[in-house]
């Protein structure tokens, strides 16, 4: 049977074809190649304004935007690696959630140091999320509800606190994720390619839970293509 891989967030710059991405776009000049890479089948898609952006006016086409993408996201707040006003950071958090909401579409987020807030603020929605990358420590109970997701990064090998996501969260709400080239390079030091991550990333998973590498990969590609409402053709996806 034919490998599953499913990069659960990338970015644009992901290598065409090599596996199955859901592609992050927060700039509203990269959305039309975003739309012909999604076009040829490829890719699912994302947008969203990123915090690390929440200093600028939304584009007015917003609304248009998301109603075209698969999901909402990256979006949330970021009080560590980021230096927008965190009243401005939340205030445009806020207003995509509620665009998420009007749409019904899953939603991806980014929590960096706001992990309790955060999880405070979506426990007021029922739509499916997906926390990206999570790497803090605790692991908040209402981030335990069924409807979120997370994607396990490129350095749980050496990451206790992405070790603790991949081990205690059910398999059904788990994915891989190489957040792009740059999440590879930042965080393991190497250019890698993001299919060799992707499965080291599962091997991980798979020796931290005592499962095999297959029952990983098979279980983050369904819960991916399933969350992202990805037309797979087999019919894993019901
Ligand atoms: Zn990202």
């Amino acid at each position: 049977m034919m490998e599953r891989l499913f990069d659960a967030h990338t970015h644009l710059g992901f290598i065409e074809g090599a596996y199955t991405a859901a592609v992050s776009v927060s700039n509203t000049a990269d959305w039309p190649l975003a739309l012909v890479l999604r076009a040829k089948g490829m890719i699912a898609l994302s947008f969203g304004v990123h915090p690390w952006g929440a200093d600028c006016e939304m584009p007015e086409n917003m609304y248009e935007l998301c109603a075209q993408a698969d999901a909402v996201g990256e979006i949330g707040m970021d009080s560590v690696w980021c230096k927008v006003d965190m009243a401005r950071q939340r205030a445009v958090f806020a207003a995509q959630l509620e665009l998420a909401q009007n749409l019904r579409k899953p939603v991806v987020l980014h929590t960096k140091g706001c992990e309790p807030e955060i999880a405070e603020m979506i426990s007021a929605y029922n739509l499916p999320f997906l926390v990206h990358w999570y790497s803090c420590e605790t692991i908040y109970s209402s981030f335990l509800r069924k409807n979120i997701l997370f994607s396990v990064g490129p350095d749980v090998a050496k990451n206790p606190a992405v070790q603790n996501v991949a081990k205690t969260i059910p398999l059904s709400r788990l994915m891989l994720e190489t957040d792009g080239r740059e999440g590879i390079s930042w965080s393991l030091g190497l250019e890698l390619n993001p299919e060799d991550v992707l499965r080291s990333i599962a091997q991980t998973i798979a020796g931290l839970r005592g499962i095999s590498v297959d029952a990983v990969l098979d279980a983050t590609y369904m819960n991916a293509a399933k969350f992202y409402n990805y037309q797979v053709t087999s019919g894993i996806c019901d």
